[in-house]
């Protein structure tokens, strides 16, 4: 059983920690925010390929129990024609589906199983420098804490200390002329789109995506194990009086919005400010 010590507690960091532990090593996790509970991000959609990758160390069950299933995508020209109708991914295995969620939620589920595996998620603990021997390697956190393991996993993210200290002299992330922003409303009209469908709007320079969950399922449902948390997804709070809607968020560093957008989902949403920033990826995203 090796001891390893991963940095990083986002998505990445628990899933590996969750599969280390599966396959009998001891990891801990170490995350630099004091804690992981806020509701940071937007959403996201998880293809079948990443649940199948959750199921292999038995967290496909909890994560199938966050959001909702997705089960079709429609592509649209800039016109609004439809170019192309696919069915998305295994949809008739309910553990395999395509889902979106919010990406808190995911990462809260698989903390809590984390826990509840007994892996220990060490938070406030950021890594500052790392230092190897033949027999272990040891990382030196800001508050002055060391840990020592048999392999240490960088799951830190973008800006990532470990791979700066495995590759100093590597290429750092360079952004790739991409700008995504997300939201989700609870007060633009239901499209008569079927529950489960991504709509997206390709047009010649930007995308806008938008999908709607399927309406609450009778509670205990066991073929929906949580739509009461797609309702959740559907119904985010707006900001609070003041904060900056979706237009003045997005205006500082936006194009102009491109007037032949078929503007029916982008009318009045106002994302909270945390879902208003770049983001790298994302299939049910919106790029101003
Ligand atoms: C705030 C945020 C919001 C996002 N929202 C979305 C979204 O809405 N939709 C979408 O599709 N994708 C989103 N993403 C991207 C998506 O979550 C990631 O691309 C994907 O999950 C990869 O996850 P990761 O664990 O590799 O990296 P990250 O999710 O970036 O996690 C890295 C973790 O490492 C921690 N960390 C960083 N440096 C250190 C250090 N020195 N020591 C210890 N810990 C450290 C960070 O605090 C973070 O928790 C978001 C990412 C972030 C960070």
């Amino acid at each position: 059983m090796a001891r390893i010590v991963v940095v990083g507690g986002g998505i990445a960091g628990t899933a590996a920690a969750l599969a280390l532990h599966k396959a009998g090593h001891r990891p801990v996790v170490h995350e630099a925010h004091p804690d992981s509970d806020g509701d940071i991000g937007a959403f996201m959609t998880l293809a079948s390929n990443g649940m199948r990758a959750l199921a292999g160390f038995d967290a496909a069950r909890a994560v199938a129990g966050a959001g909702f299933d997705v089960t079709r995508m429609s592509v649209l020209d800039a016109a609004g024609t439809e170019l192309a109708s696919v069915p998305l991914g295994e949809h008739d295995r309910p553990l395999t589906r395509y889902r979106c969620l919010r990406r808190a939620e995911l990462a809260a589920v698989l903390r809590a199983e984390a826990r509840r595996r007994g892996i220990v998620l060490r938070h406030a603990a950021r890594l500052t420098g790392v230092t190897e021997t033949d027999r272990a390697v040891t990382a030196r956190f800001a508050d002055g804490s060391t840990a020592t393991g048999d392999l240490l996993v960088g799951a830190d993210g973008l800006h990532s200390t470990v791979r700066a200290w495995l590759d100093p002299d590597g290429p750092g992330p360079a952004y790739a002329g991409q700008r995504v922003f997300y939201g989700y409303s609870d007060t633009v009209p239901r499209p008569a789109a079927a529950p489960g469908l991504i709509t997206m709007v390709r047009g010649s320079a930007a995308a806008f995506g938008h999908l709607v969950p399927p309406p609450a399922a009778p509670t205990g449902s066991p073929a929906s194990p949580d739509r009461r948390s797609a309702r959740r997804s559907a119904t985010a709070p707006h900001p609070p009086s003041g904060a900056p809607g979706w237009r003045s968020c997005c205006a500082p560093t936006a194009p102009p919005a491109r007037t032949s957008w078929r503007p029916r989902a982008t009318t009045s949403w106002s994302p909270t400010p945390s879902t208003c920033r770049p983001e790298a990826a994302g299939a049910a995203a919106a790029r101003c």
